[in-house]
């Protein structure tokens, strides 16, 4: 199996909406140069990669979905980044036909409750299945399974998920608010972990109390002795780590971290 990255930041993406630092500034300028909202896509190791599932929808889905056909879509959770993707498939878009999308029931919740997201089910846009924690699905001759861990600002648990191909083992956790025990024994116990990486440091944006998300600094010490190949995603507008050549990317890639890129590719 393959896998894609589509994008890595932050819900709010780059440019964000309001800001006028010299990244957005610069982007705003410049679409080529735009960074989209993180999600990945799993494919099968194939020419056609006629098979495709996608994880999370974002509302950059339209840039980053190149041809027709998707199989389905996991949700991690119901904020602005990961599930907004799901109108486009609507009849002002493609009119998809039974487009699965799986997660918690809590998503399931949220998209029933909220008439843009319900007028998709109604109309069988989407069909929408529940994917209880530990469990999973065959995909693509390997396998992918649900974690579940609390996310603060929700009302229902963001999802991890571990996806198993025919020679590794990727973990994915794009949105948590602090680094538990049980997600570093996941973490070790996977090849390759792509994970919440939105800010640098604590003092990057005046509210971060409201916005809790572990710090990069702080994953580079937990994670110090882990095997696992490291990268980081979610990565917020004002994070250094976007800009090439910073300083904080550089200590990030000489302690044996690195940031994922829209286009990077993992065989697994
Ligand atoms: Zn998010
Ligand atoms: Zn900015």
């Amino acid at each position: 199996m393959k896998v894609e990255v589509l994008g890595n930041t932050q819900d709010g993406g780059v440019p964000h909406l309001g800001c006028d630092c010299d990244l957005c500034k610069e982007v705003r300028n410049d679409p080529g140069r735009q960074m989209h909202v993180g999600s990945i896509l799993l494919k099968e190791n194939s020419d056609d990669d006629t098979v495709r599932y996608l994880i999370d929808a974002t509302p950059d889905i339209r840039y980053q979905l190149r041809g027709k056909y998707i199989d389905g879509v996991f949700i991690t959770h119901s904020e602005l980044g990961h599930v907004t993707g799901l109108l486009y498939f609507g009849q002002e878009g493609p009119d998809a036909t039974g487009l699965n999308v799986y997660g918690h029931d809590g998503v399931e919740k949220f998209l029933m409750q909220n008439d843009p997201y319900r007028f998709l089910v109604d109309r069988g846009n989407i069909e929408i299945h529940n994917l209880e924690n530990n469990n999973g699905m065959e995909l693509q001759g390997g396998e992918i399974k649900a974690r579940y861990f609390e996310h603060s600002l929700l009302n229902h648990p963001t999802t991890a998920y571990i996806i198993e191909g025919d020679e590794k083992k990727l973990f994915y956790l794009a949105d948590i608010d602090r680094w538990t025990d049980e997600i570093i024994e996941l973490m070790e116990d996977a090849d390759i972990a792509i994970v919440d990486g939105t800010f640098w440091s604590k003092e990057e944006i005046g509210r971060y109390e409201d916005v809790p998300h572990p710090t990069i600094q702080d994953a580079m010490v937990q994670f110090e002795d882990l095997d696992t190949d490291i990268y980081f995603i979610h990565m917020n507008h004002t994070n250094p780590v976007l800009l090439e050549g910073s300083e904080e990317r550089k200590e990030m890639q000489e302690r044996g971290f690195d940031i994922v890129e829209r286009g990077d590719t993992f065989e697994i």
